[in-house]
Formats: C-alpha cells, sequence, structure tokens
C-alpha cells in the first residue's frame, strides 16, 4: 500500500505542477488583458488624442502644463478634459523679431545725393508736441529739424500676425492691407516697425561707425551723412509707431511687384510713400521705396495724387505741425 501511496504521490506532482502553472499563465493573461481593456477605456479612443497639433502645451486655467508627445499614453481622464481647450491654449506666440538694425543703402549713383546741410543738431531742434486726441494725430510730422518728446512711447499692437508693431490705432489697417495683398499674390513683409528711443540711438550710432568706415569721414561727418539713412532718436516716425519698412531695405525694392501693388493701393489703407527720390532737399533723407508712413484714409490719397511731400501737402492745406 505503501509503495502504492508513494508512486500515486509521484503520478500526482507533474500534474499539480501543470495545473498550478496553467492557472498562473491564465492569471497573467487575464491581468494582462484587463490591463488593455482599462487602457484603451481610459483613454477614449486614441484619435482624440493624435488629433491634437504636435508636441502641444496642454494646460488647465494656467496652473498644471503637461507636454503631450505623440506616441506616449498619458492617456489618463484628466488629460483628455485639458485637451478639450488646447486651441487656445496653443495659439502660436508672436514670432520674435530679428529686427533689422537699419537700412542697408544700396548706393545709386543716379540718386542725388542728400543735402547733408539739411542736419541740425538735437538742441537746435523743435520737440514736437504729441497730443493723442488731436484730429490731426496721424498727420504729425518728426524729421532732422522735429523731435518727439524722448518719453514718448505709443501704445502698440502686433501688425498680421507678426511679431512686429506699430501705433494701435495704425497696426489694423496694416493688417487689412497685408490680407488684401496676400489675395493678390503679394506679401507685404513686415521688416522694421515701431523702434524705440533706445533702439533707434543705437542705429543711428552704429550708422555713424559704418558711415565713417565706408566712406572715410570724420565722426563730425559721419555725424550728418548717417542722418541721411537712420534718423537720429526721436526723429524717426519709426520711434511713432506710424512707419512700416516692408520687404526689404535696398533701393531696387523699387523695382518689385509689391512696391508696384503699394504705389497702386497703399493709400486705400491710409499710407503713403514718405522718402520720395525727388524730395529728399526736403526731406532730408535718402529714398527709400520700402519706408511706408501712415497718414490717415481720409488724407493718403490727396497727399499721393499732390505728388507733395508731407511737410509740403501741409504747408499747402495751411494745416499746422
Ligand atoms: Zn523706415
Amino acid at each position: 500500500m505503501k509503495s502504492e501511496a508513494k508512486r500515486k504521490n509521484k503520478k500526482s506532482d507533474p500534474m499539480d505542477i501543470i495545473i498550478k502553472l496553467l492557472i498562473v499563465a491564465c492569471a497573467v493573461v487575464g491581468v494582462v488583458l484587463l490591463g488593455m481593456l482599462a487602457v484603451e477605456f481610459f483613454s477614449g479612443g486614441e484619435d482624440e488624442i493624435d488629433g491634437q497639433a504636435e508636441n502641444t502645451t496642454v494646460s488647465t486655467s494656467g496652473q498644471d502644463i503637461t507636454e503631450y508627445i505623440p506616441g506616449e499614453s498619458v492617456t489618463t481622464e484628466l488629460n483628455i478634459i485639458e485637451t478639450e481647450n488646447t486651441e487656445e491654449e496653443t495659439t502660436v506666440p508672436p514670432t520674435s523679431v530679428p529686427e533689422t538694425t537699419e537700412a542697408t543703402i544700396e548706393e545709386n549713383p543716379s540718386v542725388p545725393q542728400t543735402n547733408e546741410l539739411l542736419f541740425i543738431e538735437a538742441e537746435d531742434r523743435i520737440t514736437v508736441e504729441i497730443d493723442p486726441d488731436s484730429e490731426y494725430w496721424s498727420l504729425v510730422v518728426v524729421n532732422i529739424s522735429r523731435q518727439m518728446p524722448s518719453d514718448y512711447v505709443p501704445k502698440l499692437a502686433n501688425v498680421a500676425d507678426t511679431g512686429y508693431q506699430m501705433d494701435v490705432r495704425v497696426a489694423p489697417y496694416y493688417t487689412q492691407m497685408y490680407n488684401a495683398a496676400l489675395k493678390d499674390g503679394i506679401r507685404l513683409t513686415p521688416v522694421s516697425g515701431y523702434r524705440s528711443y533706445e533702439r533707434q540711438k543705437n542705429n543711428y550710432a552704429n550708422r555713424i561707425e559704418i558711415c565713417m568706415d565706408e566712406y572715410n569721414l570724420t565722426r563730425e561727418e559721419a555725424r550728418k551723412k548717417a542722418a541721411t539713412i537712420v534718423l537720429p532718436a526721436g526723429t524717426s516716425e519709426h520711434n511713432l509707431g506710424l512707419a512700416m519698412d516692408i520687404c526689404s531695405l535696398k533701393t531696387s525694392f523699387c523695382n518689385t511687384k509689391e512696391y508696384a501693388w503699394l504705389v497702386e493701393h497703399a493709400h486705400e489703407y491710409g499710407f503713403i510713400n514718405r522718402y520720395a527720390e525727388d524730395k529728399q532737399h526736403i526731406t532730408g533723407i535718402v529714398y527709400e521705396p520700402w519706408h511706408w508712413r501712415f497718414v490717415g484714409v481720409e488724407y493718403a490719397e490727396d497727399i499721393k495724387n499732390s505728388g507733395l511731400s508731407l511737410e509740403e501737402w501741409l504747408d499747402s492745406k495751411g494745416i499746422a505741425y
């Protein structure tokens, strides 16, 4: 009996092991299946998340910020709720503005040289009063003889979904013009908009150095020469937020389809080409086909048709400036 029992025991041992192994295997498979089901259930379907933009930053009321990386299953109920608001949260920030420091003038021998005698020292300039409520706010004139107060900073807004800025009252007109041109297949890329007083100061200082090198001038001579290309701080329309340099800083811009479009349409949006080739003796500035100044829709066409510089046109109308 003993030996039979032993035999039975010996026989049943492997069976027990197999059964136990089967139970363990089933349990493992079960756990895995349950796990997969749970993931599927809580994820609410991958498509919903795949539909999100790649690498979007998801945030809930400005608190937790979770970066969603496609392919990773960061799938919790919370994340699904969060992703509903991503469109607003993931607005592309304004592009950083690698603003061109200033004009790279192509010296054109056919363009008459600006009369350097127009240079006026800072202490001899008129300081213009900036009155935001004036009916002529868009006609304010700054030039080498007229400067804005050094502490004047306009209220600013971005133009055409870029980081470039203009006076908040002007920016919408630029954006409208930009969009209208786009419909005609023309891209009026902003190159330089609002510039702070300090930035203008640096640009002018840099231009003096360039002029000294390029034309072999003394610093005194270079100060005057530089001012025909980059105006001293406070005398530039860029400091007022009323001007935009468009597409290029080269005189050859006048041969482009973008320039032709501007000549035909810019006045409809209140802009004029400010530094004309034949008005350098009045503006004191070299020909700048890229520099477009906002004067207002109500005046731009008349100024354009008059063929006068802004200064001359204001004189002709008896508008004090
Ligand atoms: Zn300009």
